[in-house]
């Protein structure tokens, strides 16, 4: 199949890498000239904007940095949608507000062209694995197309609803995980400075009706999971500015739905209060810093 794929950074430069391994031919465009290169170096054929990418192609997937930049790829005058061949099928993979996908989508069908929103979990590893989870929003038609293509660049393949869920889903598990993450970092800074052993304390809650995903794979507190990034530094991982960036996403959908976020909200303002402190780099577990002496 021949597959126009814009954005190639982190993530997309390797699930174009999976496609073009899957004997997918590709057009790409970046506004970086080095991703670019590499992406020729790999067999991919470079083109000049956004329109000249998807000139003949049969499907366009894009991979950008947040709302604005998809608004512009999409619907500026060197745009997909000036482009765009009427039936060819577009999946927007990068995580937005489901408002900006539903108007970008609503002005792709007002000329034939249907679009998807597919978010992704799986970070950078699960993109150069190809394990990555799409969460799509599309109609069951347009899902049963893509999700051939979507499973040579990831595990789990999840069909949402309409477009927009993909990205609803997205923002309401993040937004939960960042809440998790906060009440884990809480409870075992309490117990560490009450007096009980960190690792016997995380054994309780990984036995109890406290335990998640923050606290039995990703626990906060070094040396209690060897894998964690926790336990290296708080390198790798999810990036904390990556969550401040979905829970903004989460508690902007909230106001514009008039749905309280209380929660989610405290959430933000502690990424945000992390993200000043200049830890935004770090994984997002490193948020239990905000709970104990500077080390
Ligand atoms: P990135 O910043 O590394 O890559 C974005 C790419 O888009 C860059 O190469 C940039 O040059 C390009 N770009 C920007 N404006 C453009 C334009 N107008 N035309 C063409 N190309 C343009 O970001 P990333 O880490 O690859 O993330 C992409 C998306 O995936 C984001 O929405 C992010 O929230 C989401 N996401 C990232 C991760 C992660 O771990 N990095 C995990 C899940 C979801």
């Amino acid at each position: 199949m021949l597959i126009a794929f814009i954005g190639l950074g982190n993530m997309g430069a390797p699930m174009a890498r999976n496609l073009l391994a899957a004997g997918h031919a590709l057009r790409v465009f970046d506004v970086n000239e080095a991703a670019l290169g590499a992406a020729a170096e790999q067999g991919a054929k470079i083109c000049t904007s956004p329109k000249d990418a998807v000139l003949e192609a049969e499907l366009v997937i894009t991979m950008l940095p947040a709302a604005a930049h998809v608004r512009s790829v999409y619907l500026n005058a060197d745009g997909v949608l000036a482009g765009i061949a009427r039936g060819v099928p577009a999946v927007d993979c990068s995580t937005i507000d489901p408002a900006t996908v539903r108007e970008v989508a609503a002005k792709a069908a007002a000329q034939g062209v249907r679009l998807a929103d597919a978010p992704v979990s799986g970070g950078t590893g699960g993109a150069q694995a190809g394990t990555l989870t799409f969460m799509v929003g599309a109609s069951a038609e347009l899902f049963a197309q893509l999700q051939p293509v979507l499973a040579q660049m990831g595990r789990n393949i999840v069909h949402c609803g309409d477009v927009g869920t993909g990205q609803i889903a997205k923002i309401c598990n993040n937004m939960l995980l960042g809440i998790s993450m906060i009440g884990v970092s809480e409870a075992m800074a309490l117990g560490a400075a009450l007096g009980i052993d960190t690792g016997v304390l995380a054994g309780v809650i990984n036995s109890s009706t406290g335990r998640c995903w923050s606290s039995d794979t990703c626990n906060p507190w070094p040396g209690i999971v060897e894998t964690a990034p926790a336990s290296r530094g708080y390198t790798g991982g999810f990036g904390a500015e990556l969550m401040l960036k979905d829970l903004g996403l989460a508690t902007e959908a909230a106001r514009q739905a008039r749905q309280p976020v209380i929660l989610g909200a405290v959430a933000q303002q502690l990424f945000q209060a992390m993200s000043l402190r200049g830890e935004g780099g770090k994984d997002f577990s490193a948020i239990v810093d905000s709970y104990r002496k500077p080390r």
